[in-house]
């Protein structure tokens, strides 16, 4: 970016190895050709552009680090990703729309970036779009619905959306939804959260304002008055996880799934102690009354891997259960899953599809939950 006298530009460059090398263009913006490299350094162009070249020639061709560069009175100054990381954990980042991590987690969780679903709604992503938070506002009170792997300052983040007060819930108690939890003082979950929670996850509390934050369970029934909005609890049956809720927000008729049902697939292989097949029982009769509680309008909101998704999600899993139990699952071996593949012991895994729905779970069990 640059100020050419009164006009801010924003100048592109981008470096590649073209499989195909197009012919020269020529337009009314100007002509497009080649330049050998070795010509470069005789062609007129900006200073910003020159360093750039410049640095991509010496450095940067070696490195998938993220570089800034100013210029400022004294000459160019070039910084490190350290640095920038440095810069953004300082609070420098406030003033933007989307938030860095900090650099000493794992990068692979990306930035939050968060937008407006419907009025007073926000859908904030992260994790490469494969991770969802909610945040929802009434008049008195906001609510946040999970809070990711706790990944650079959510709550300054939250608290950029929202001035109302936060009521922070849990949609279960895996580490990709608690593990911001700590920057809050209280969090709503639901029972059983102890036998999902990974061990020595109160060290990781640790790194946040407050490691001692009150855990207040609830269940079936209970209701959160934001003020002109209320949001309903239903405690869902063990299928995905031991300590799942739903939750449903009647004004706005959005259903919050969870990842008891999402677009990608369900993970069916954490829920342990129950067998499969019971969990995938439980797993029907969820759907069941999900489905039953939604019209046509209904936003199914999972936290995973796409929102909102249709309902008749919902009758795909009732589906995919019935086709595991009469023996004429559709199974593949094949998972291509970028982070499950990543996990040892993956290879005993099976994805089973349905219509839309689809679940990850023990090839074995599968089979074995077929009727005799
Ligand atoms: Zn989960």
């Amino acid at each position: 970016m640059r100020k050419k006298d009164d006009e801010i530009r924003v100048n592109h460059y981008f470096f590649a190895e073209l499989k195909v090398m197009p012919k020269e263009i020529i337009s009314n913006e100007g002509e497009l050709r080649w330049i050998p490299e070795k010509e470069l350094s005789r062609v007129p162009m900006p200073y910003s552009a020159r360093q750039a070249i410049d640095h991509y020639l010496s450095l940067g061709h070696r490195t998938e680090d993220l570089y800034v560069g100013i210029k400022n009175g004294e000459g160019n100054i070039l910084l490190t990703r350290e640095l920038i990381h440095a810069m953004l954990s300082s609070g420098w980042q406030k003033r933007g729309g989307t938030h860095m991590p900090k650099a000493n987690k794992n990068e692979n969780f990306g930035y939050y970036s968060g937008w407006m679903v419907s009025k007073n709604t926000w859908i904030i992503n992260f994790m490469d779009g494969s991770q969802n938070i909610y945040l929802l506002e009434g008049d008195q009170a906001a609510m946040l619905i999970d809070t990711g792997y706790g990944q650079g300052d959510l709550r300054a983040y939250v608290e950029k959306l929202t001035d109302k007060p936060v009521i922070v819930v849990n949609t279960h108690f895996h580490l990709d939804h608690y593990g911001g939890n700590a920057e809050w003082e209280k969090v709503y979950v639901a029972d059983q959260w102890e036998k999902d929670a990974t061990p020595g996850y109160q060290e990781n509390d640790q790194n946040f304002p407050h490691p001692d934050y009150e855990k207040v369970v609830v269940g079936d029934g209970y209701e959160f008055d934001l003020g002109g909005r209320v949001i309903q609890v239903l405690r869902a049956k063990v299928a995905h996880c031991n300590s799942s809720l739903f939750f449903y927000d009647t004004e706005n008729n959005m259903l919050f799934s969870g990842d008891e049902f999402e677009s990608g697939q369900t993970l069916m292989f954490l829920g342990e102690p129950n067998s499969l097949k019971e969990r995938l029982k439980n797993m029907r009769d969820n759907a069941e009354r999900l489905y039953a509680l939604c019209d046509e309008h209904t936003l199914v909101l999972p936290n995973h891997n796409g929102a909102p998704i249709a309902r008749e999600y919902f009758l795909d899993y009732i589906g995919l259960v019935d086709s595991i139990f009469k023996g004429d699952a559709e199974i593949e071996d094949d998972l291509n899953h970028k982070y499950i593949n990543q996990m040892p012991g993956h290879e005993k895994y099976c994805r089973v599809r349905y219509g839309g729905a689809s679940i990850f779970a023990d090839k074995e069990e599968v089979l074995q939950a077929a009727e005799a």
